[in-house]
């Protein structure tokens, strides 16, 4: 548990209130108390505050910083490339993996702060569907 603490101990105001509207929730239940603690109890900080947080403009940021947060708390996932038809993936790939059989490794990015999404290299990361059902029906299609 103190892991969640130095995490979060290294998070500035704005960035909590990020973290925990999208990202405390992927949490277990006994995690997700010891957040709510820390940011209430600790911190002394209110819901009202995380929301107005949330709603203040963004700093004007450099290209290294989490497009929705803001935050430069970037993590780098070296992945290989695979080839479905329409990840971004796939058209870097597309003829020269095929062709050449290497294996092309890229990164995903993803915010390590409220969990987006920056770089996406096989389209494996939570989309905006709404449901399980899409996800399973878009499992199917790609088969
Ligand atoms: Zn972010």
């Amino acid at each position: 548990m103190s892991k969640t603490i130095d995490f979060l101990n290294s998070l500035d105001h704005r960035e909590l209130a990020y973290f925990y509207k999208y990202k405390s929730k992927s949490y277990t239940k006994p995690t997700q108390e010891v957040i709510e603690n820390y940011l209430f109890q600790k911190r002394g900080m209110n819901i009202e505050y995380l929301e107005r947080l949330l709603t203040e403009k963004k700093k004007k940021d450099d290209t290294h910083s989490c497009p929705r947060c803001g935050s430069s708390k970037l993590r780098r996932d070296r992945v290989e490339v695979l080839n479905n038809s329409s990840s971004k993936g796939s058209q870097i790939a597309g003829l020269d993996q095929y062709s050449s059989g290497r294996v092309i490794y890229d990164s995903n990015v993803i915010c390590n702060v409220c969990g987006f999404w920056i770089s996406d290299v096989n389209d494996q990361g939570p989309r905006q569907k709404s449901s399980i059902l899409e996800r399973i029906f878009d499992f199917f299609i790609r088969l």
